[in-house]
């Protein structure tokens, strides 16, 4: 009897998508066996710099729980350490522009990953740091390197994959995991558009000194992350962890420091305030002029107050040059601070989307605005539905991909346009009233979101 030849699956996109995706295929080898190669166009797992912080959340996590098996599960907590009870609060407070909490969605206490992956109600997130999560699930992934994707060709029997190389490989499902800008999203659909909002966003991962996190956790009680709203359409936004960095002998840091993740977002047209006012150039090759950029704005939209000086002396943090000691930032390159359009892609904006071989996940399908924390959940998630699809995987049939693209195109879609509207909505700038009735809404949602919460906490308390 001829044995059935394996199929083969091709991931481009060694990111948060594509590796939860491998690793997800070969724990469930028993069930159906596929030869799965991994493609990345980066050098080496150290050749980019890959961020600070993002939020876990329950589904997120319960996905990736799924996805990955024990071996890498015993390396989570490097990646997502247990939350440090009476000291840690994971969730988001929002504050208004001197520091008054406007909203603080109700939080509970969980000890680790576990805890958070079993919520089944409602969103909580841990703060997870998205540069170890990525090293954690490189481990023991044949990921091929310097392999940047070009094209695909769709062929009866399967797909042909081209790379800038000049190689090419055959597979018989292909799977695009390669980002915002994925070539093969563009490829398959060349109508799906990125839609830029008019928004700038500038980010900065930080290492804040103890006397710095004290302040900042006196003005938002410790929760990770904290937002603050200006009246331009301007806002800030931290992520932290309230572990300290390891400390090195001879380090000359002599106090705790903690990493910390900063952003400040403004409407674009707010980038002309320097160019008249100040006749200061911006050069997004030159972090320090960005960094001041971002300061003078903050000067000139905020009101004199502890919060402004706050802000002012965290993006004083910002590396103005990129870092160049080799044992202490062994990566090439680095995001250095710059001036980025906030964008999405919204996958249900198209009339149709056609099922083939051909799938996308994570961002290359549904790039999403950072606000509300959701891109690296769902593609996570994207990862867990398409493998347990892929267990139904026939020759002849791409049912599995369409059952897939089904429920992927509906989740992702609402969040795109849910961290869409919000985006927008906390970049509109209000007037004196404005800011009266904004200020006003947000604090009788937080009234009754909490307590609905401890209502919902009496009777569902598991
Ligand atoms: C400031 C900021 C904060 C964020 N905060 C959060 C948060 O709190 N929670 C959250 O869930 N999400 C957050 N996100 C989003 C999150 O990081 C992404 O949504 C997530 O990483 C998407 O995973 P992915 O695998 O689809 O893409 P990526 O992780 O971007 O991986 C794509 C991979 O494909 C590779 N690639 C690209 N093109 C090619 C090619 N042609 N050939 C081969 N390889 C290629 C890339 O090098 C990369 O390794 C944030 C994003 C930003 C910018």
């Amino acid at each position: 009897m001829q044995q059935e030849k394996i199929p083969t699956i091709i991931i481009v996109g060694a990111g948060l998508g594509g590796l939860s995706l491998y690793h997800s295929l070969i724990k469930n080898k028993d069930k159906k066996e596929f030869n799965v190669k991994i493609f990345e166009r980066e050098s080496s797992p150290t050749d980019r710099w890959q961020g600070y912080h993002i939020g876990m959340s329950n589904y997120g996590a319960q996905s990736l729980l799924n996805c990955i098996p024990s071996s890498i599960a015993s390396n989570l907590p490097k990646a997502i350490p247990d939350p440090i009870p009476n000291v840690e609060i994971h969730g988001i407070t929002i504050t208004d522009q001197i520091g008054n909490v406007l909203l603080a969605p109700p939080t509970k206490p969980f000890k680790d990953v576990y805890e958070l992956a079993n919520v089944s109600r409602g969103q909580l997130a841990i703060i997870t740091y998205r540069d170890r999560l990525r090293d954690v699930l490189l481990e023991g992934v044949p990921v091929q390197w310097n392999k940047k994707c070009i094209k695909y060709v769709e062929t009866q029997e399967g797909v042909w994959v081209f790379f800038e190389d000049g190689s090419q490989e055959f597979c018989n499902i292909l799977i695009g995991a390669d980002g915002i800008n994925s070539p093969i999203r563009k490829q398959k659909l060349p109508e799906l558009q990125i839609v830029d909002y008019g928004i700038t966003h500038v980010g900065a991962d930080i290492s804040v000194p103890k006397q710095l996190m004290d302040k900042a956790n006196k003005i938002h009680g410790n929760y990770l992350a904290c937002k603050t709203l200006g009246t331009k359409g301007d806002s800030t936004f931290m992520i932290t962890r309230l572990i300290p960095i390891k400390q090195e002998k001879n380090d000359e840091m002599n106090e705790p420091h903690y990493r910390a993740t900063l952003t400040y977002s403004y409407p674009s047209e707010l980038d002309n305030i320097d160019v008249e006012s100040d006749k200061v150039k911006v050069d997004d090759n030159d972090p320090a002029s960005v960094i001041e950029h971002v300061k003078r704005l903050i000067r000139e939209l905020r009101p004199d107050c502890e919060l402004t000086d706050l802000l002012l002396e965290l993006w004083d943090l910002a590396p103005k040059t990129i870092p160049n000691d080799p044992i202490k930032f062994p990566f090439k390159t680095y995001n250095p601070v710059q001036r980025r359009m906030m964008r999405d892609i919204d996958p249900m904006s198209i009339k149709s989307w056609t099922s083939s071989r051909v799938t996308l996940l994570g961002d290359a399908a549904h790039a999403m605005s950072p606000i509300l924390g959701l891109g690296a959940n769902n593609a996570i998630q994207d990862a867990d539905k398409l493998s347990q699809a892929l267990l139904k995987y026939t020759e002849n049939n791409i049912s599995f991909i369409e059952e897939y693209e089904k429920e992927m195109l509906k989740r992702t879609s609402a969040d795109v346009l849910k961290s869409r509207n919000v985006t927008f909505k906390i970049s509109t700038p209000v007037g004196p009233f404005g800011v009266i009735i904004r200020d006003s809404i947000l604090k009788v949602i937080n009234t009754m979101i909490n307590f609905y919460g401890f209502v919902d906490n009496l009777i569902f308390k598991n």
